[in-house]
């Protein structure tokens, strides 16, 4: 098979092709591997969250009976340096993993030629210095991901950013205006606002983080603006110009009223575009709505042979670990194993701001809406000790469970380390588990995860620790 894009969709399609033994073939236009997720994306936004919650310990190095820190300076070109050497380091461990797998790779811009041919499709491969080449294979996958979006008539720059920009400011901006508090924008806002920036937030829908259960958005907000964010809901941004020192966003307010905010830089982080043009799918049949590719449930696309897989999939969260995920369904299709489809409502979501989101299945709303009786649970970290002692009790886990046989549909989590507690949420859905089962899951003392234990308890109103 041969495969367009080596992000985490498709270099784990790679690896896992190999693991089948059949013959892969991976291109990338790209000089790295490992696509938005490794250079511009997860792993980069999270080594520098990672450098803000360390700094954020130092402010208060006092309060665990360190001294001797004073007042701590921030080295931002080497703070860069360790992201930069992070991706590096990764890079690398994809290079050795398609040496080991024997995986052909090439570099160059690939683009399908059209339907099969006798059963076979060719993918012409374009160099950057322009040379052509073809790859010859029975089964292609596609998995050219996704770029930011930005407004109408906005050209990245120095001042105007999306995602790859921001990762490489020579200096700390002092204001930041970050539009859309999708994810991606209240990652950078909690980021930079951890090293004093001040930043406000303008978000098109009337809450942040809007995929999240909303008691999670409203969390959100009271902390966010505890830590100083100026949060804007409900914000049509109508301009964004660039002025003498920086740029001027202007936009409507949930009022109707029309409201100026100038910053030094702005985010522009309103989601991102699947990368479907110029790839030759509109001489085949595959099927792409405003961007995006539609598949089945084993990721094939309408054109025999043709799959699609990551960011540019109709109608799934452009994440890493569902890219990836997807990648491993259609292999497994191609190579005839058997497969379970990705199925939407386990897939987890994380947010790794301060505090951290983790969330997966239904919202109270969304199960209420499919028609479920819902009982829910609400355990707050206040009542956690491993909490007190990590010092960070905001936030709280909720359990959305059906009444009838007690089946555990969502669990939200904001609040510490709640990225790392999602993962035992994602196994009891993905194993159909009850409050029941779950209350009588002995959970070690003392952890974050014993928040989980007191929550499904509170299900039933028998919390212990609140
Ligand atoms: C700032 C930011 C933070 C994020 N943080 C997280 C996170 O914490 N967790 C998470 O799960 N997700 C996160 N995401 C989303 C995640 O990065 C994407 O979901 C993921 O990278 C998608 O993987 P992919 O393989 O589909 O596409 P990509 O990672 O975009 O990879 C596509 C690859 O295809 C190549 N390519 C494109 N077109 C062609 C062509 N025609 N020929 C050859 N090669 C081509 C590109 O060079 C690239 O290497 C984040 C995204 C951003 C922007």
């Amino acid at each position: 098979m041969a495969i367009i894009g080596g992000g985490p969709a498709g270099y784990t399609a790679a690896i896992r092709g190999a693991e089948y033994g059949l013959k892969v073939a991976l291109i990338d236009k790209s000089d790295r591997l490992g696509g938005t997720c490794l250079l511009v994306g997860c792993i980069p936004t999270k080594a520098l969250l990672f450098n803000a919650e360390i700094w954020d310990h130092l402010q208060h190095a006092a309060e665990f009976g360190i001294g001797g820190i004073g007042t701590p300076t921030l080295d931002w070109a080497a703070v860069l340096k360790r992201k930069d050497a992070i991706i590096t380091k990764h890079v690398k461990g994809l290079e050795f993993l398609m040496r080991k797998h024997k995986i052909a790779t090439t570099k160059g811009y690939g683009r399908l030629t059209g339907p099969a041919v006798d059963g076979v499709h060719t993918v012409e491969v374009t160099t950057a210095s322009g040379e052509v080449s073809q790859v010859s294979a029975k089964n292609v996958i596609l998995a050219t991901g996704s770029e930011a979006k930005l407004l109408p008539g906005l050209v990245a720059d120095d001042r105007i950013l999306t995602n790859i920009e921001i990762l490489s400011l020579n200096q700390l901006p002092k204001s930041l205006v970050v539009i859309g508090a999708g994810a991606v924008g209240m990652e950078f806002a909690s980021l930079f606002r951890t090293f004093g920036t001040e930043v406000s937030i303008l978000e098109f829908l009337p809450r942040v983080v809007p995929v999240e259960d909303e008691e999670i958005s409203k969390e959100m907000t009271r902390l966010y603006k505890k830590r100083g964010i100026e949060v804007n809901t409900g914000a049509k941004v109508e301009t964004v110009e660039k002025t003498e020192g920086g740029v001027k966003v202007t936009y409507t307010d949930a009022n109707g009223k029309a409201q100026v905010k100038e910053a030094e830089k702005v985010l522009v982080a309103v989601g991102r575009a699947g990368l479907t043009t110029n790839v030759g799918v509109d001489k085949t049949r595959v099927v792409v709505e405003r961007g995006l590719v539609k598949v089945n449930e084993a990721q094939e696309t309408a054109e025999p042979g043709v799959f699609a897989i990551g960011d540019i999939v109709a109608g799934m969260p452009q994440l890493a670990h569902v890219g990836s995920m997807s990648g491993m369904v259609a292999v497994a299709k191609i190579a005839g194993r058997k497969f379970r489809p990705i199925r939407h409502d386990r897939i987890p979501g994380c947010t790794y701001t301060e505090p951290q989101i983790g969330s997966v299945g239904l919202t109270e709303a969304q199960a209420k809406e499919k028609g479920h009786e819902v009982k829910v649970g609400k355990f707050p970290f206040a009542g956690n000790a491993k909490a007190t002692i990590v010092g960070n009790h905001d936030g709280f886990v909720k359990i959305v469970s059906d009444a009838k046989y007690g089946e555990i549909l969502g669990v939200h989590i904001i609040g510490p380390q709640a990225t790392e507690l999602i993962a035992e949420a994602v196994a009891v859905l993905e194993l159909e588990g009850t409050v029941e089962e779950m209350m009588y899951t002995i959970h070690a003392h003392p952890t974050l995860a014993e928040s989980l234990l007191d929550a499904y308890g509170s299900v039933e109103g028998m919390a212990i620790n609140a």
